[in-house]
């Protein structure tokens, strides 16, 4: 019979604690659940897990398997449980903490290994896969996730229903850690950190600084032509600013601030919509105003929890192309439309053809400003707007903010892992909080109606997730350096310098490799470096006027002439339309 992938999994844990039980004999068992790719253990014992062990443990773990050892059910009182478990203390403690109010607990039995369990399991081992899981790691854990409690250590491993759905999972995992931000980071000469002075945040070295500039200067040429408005607003003010907005309030532990010498609080901004509150508030606003775009490229601040920051993906200081779209009622829904297309289009010319999108619909009422009715009027908006459209969405029930309901846009990169990037927010609370308004039509004092939107999201973020899904093999458009032209040896530098001067007089940026190494060995570094396209030129090349071009990721060459080559790179080089 089969079984779902978790009962496998949370089966597979049972087998494992058995397993350690037999190996290490005295253990205490604090419990193992099944999770996303697998399961884990958290156990506490004298030995110091390490991966030496791991081949031991998932030996023993299929001879288990083999054996056919049954999963046996039983229902037992709360004082019979307690006497069951007296010398397991972890189990103990959840038992006292645990009102049974008379209700019966079940145990599971597998082999000699005995555990307070829900279930379900399979019914016998010889439906778990022999070879369908592999151990990846131990870690500190604290009981209950405390940590005034003891650290436990928790074994971690990957398991699936067989063995070529596990090497799937183990390959693609390889893959990840191969194109990994970081690990690309480093080999592009794109950016690094400095844990020590600046935890989270990106020390941007040329190369990297360069896409993301790129990033910016499309978004702001593509918003420019949908006719937004910039702005820029300050970085630090006054903590009563976020006080009106009440992000100090919600977020106020996430936000940086500080005292100045007249005794006042600034705080360094977290998010750039309450100064663009501010600048819709100067002037008398009329309908003939509105939708008004208004975008800024903040650069903004969250305190993260340390162990939460990862690469480029998690960072405490990040750039967001944010944007406020200020309408009335009438306008919502196809300004809904018309920001989610422009998004999608946005993603299709990176390469992100999968999009798929969620609307986030309201919290229980303690967690929420404004009427019910308000949010019904909110959430039919933009599920129409959806609809009327065709467009499909997923219902996320809970997951709006306090201040209003969301589309939320997800990506998919090569590796078909998705990453939110993209929102469009309805906010009900800015407008209000900042008394913004508008001269409507019957001369009367109308609140607009605001949509937050972002497209990348956060810079860095989007920065990583398309480093990590290409693979650093950019677009050229992107590509800080597209061209670097390698003579083969000395003798050749001045031609290698003309090709630069041909390239750069088209706009095109190149430089030459004129490092005195040889040829294969700078042809080795730049493609380690992802140089998108290497020209080599020699005594041939120089004579005939060409060039010998390796693409990144293609063994072959070709030789080109140089002014056919600068054209199809002029053209090859410009921002998508
Ligand atoms: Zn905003």
């Amino acid at each position: 019979m089969s079984y779902e992938i978790e009962i496998i999994r949370h089966s597979l844990a049972h087998v494992m604690a058995a397993a350690v039980k037999k190996l290490y004999g005295d253990v205490k068992f604090a419990g193992g659940p099944a999770i996303e790719n697998g399961f884990f253990y958290d156990f506490d014992t004298e030995h110091k897990f390490s991966p030496e062990d791991f081949p031991k443990i998932e030996k023993e773990m299929r001879e288990l398997i083999k054996s056919n050892g049954q999963f046996e059910k039983k229902n037992v009182s709360l004082v019979e449980a307690k006497q069951i478990f007296h010398d397991q203390p972890y189990k103990m403690e959840w038992l006292n903490e645990y009102d049974a109010n008379g209700e019966v607990l079940s145990i599971y039995t597998f082999r000699d290994f005995v555990d307070l369990c829900r279930g379900p399991h399979v019914e016998s081992s010889k439906d778990l896969p022999r070879d369908g899981f592999k151990i990846r790691n131990v870690a500190g854990a604290y009981w209950k996730g405390d940590s005034k409690n003891k650290m436990l250590q928790r074994v971690y491993v990957d398991a699936f229903a067989n063995t070529s759905e596990l090497e799937e999972f183990l390959k693609m995992q390889e893959e990840a850690a191969a194109r990994d931000n970081r690990k690309l980071g480093r080999d592009m000469d794109l950016f690094h950190f400095e844990p020590e002075y600046a935890p989270g945040a990106v020390f941007w070295h040329d190369k990297g600084y360069k896409i993301y500039r790129r990033l910016i200067e499309y978004v702001r040429h593509r918003q420019e032509l949908a006719g937004y408005q910039e702005i820029s607003t300050p970085s630090v003010m006054d903590k009563c600013l976020w006080e009106t907005s009440g992000h100090w309030a919600k977020y106020g532990e996430h936000n940086y601030s500080g005292k100045t010498q007249d005794g006042k609080v600034f705080c360094i901004k977290p998010m750039s919509c309450p100064g663009g509150m501010l600048v819709f508030g100067q002037g008398i606003k009329s309908y003939k105003d509105l939708p008004l775009y208004m975008a800024e490229f903040g650069k903004v601040h969250r305190y993260e929890a340390a162990g939460g920051l990862s690469g480029l993906m998690r960072v405490r200081e990040f750039t967001q192309d944010d944007a406020h779209i200020f309408c009335t009622e009438n306008q919502l829904e196809s300004e809904v439309v018309k920001v989610l297309r422009f998004i999608k289009d946005i993603y299709s010319k990176f390469g992100f053809e999968k999009i798929s999108m969620k609307l986030a619909t309201r919290k229980e009422s303690e967690f929420r400003i404004g009427s019910d009715e308000i949010w019904d009027r909110a959430e039919n908006a933009l599920k129409n707007a959806l609809e009327k459209n065709g467009i499909e969405f997923e219902i996320a029930q809970g997951d709006a903010a306090f201040y209003g309901p969301k589309i939320d846009n997800y990506i998919k990169d090569s590796m078909g892992r998705p990453w939110q990037c993209g929102t469009v927010q309805l906010d009900m609370n800015l407008p209000e909080r900042f008394d913004l308004s508008y001269i409507g039509e019957d001369g009367e004092k109308h609140r607009p109606i605001m949509l937050h939107r972002a497209m990348l999201g956060s810079i860095e973020r989007f920065m990583g997730i398309l480093i990590e899904s290409t693979g650093g093999n950019l677009p050229l458009w992107l590509s800080p350096e597209p061209v670097v032209v390698a003579p083969i040896s000395e003798k050749f530098k001045e031609y290698a310098n003309e090709v630069v001067d041909k390239l750069r007089d088209s706009g095109i940026y190149a430089r030459a490799d004129l490092r005195d190494e040889k040829v294969n060995y700078k042809i080795r570094e730049l493609s380690l470096a992802k140089t998108p396209i290497i020209a080599v030129v020699g005594e041939k090349e120089m004579a005939d006027k060409t060039v010998t071009l390796r693409h990144l990721g293609n063994e072959k060459q070709e030789t080109v002439s140089l002014s056919d080559f600068v054209k199809q790179m002029k053209h090859a080089v410009q921002m998508p339309k």
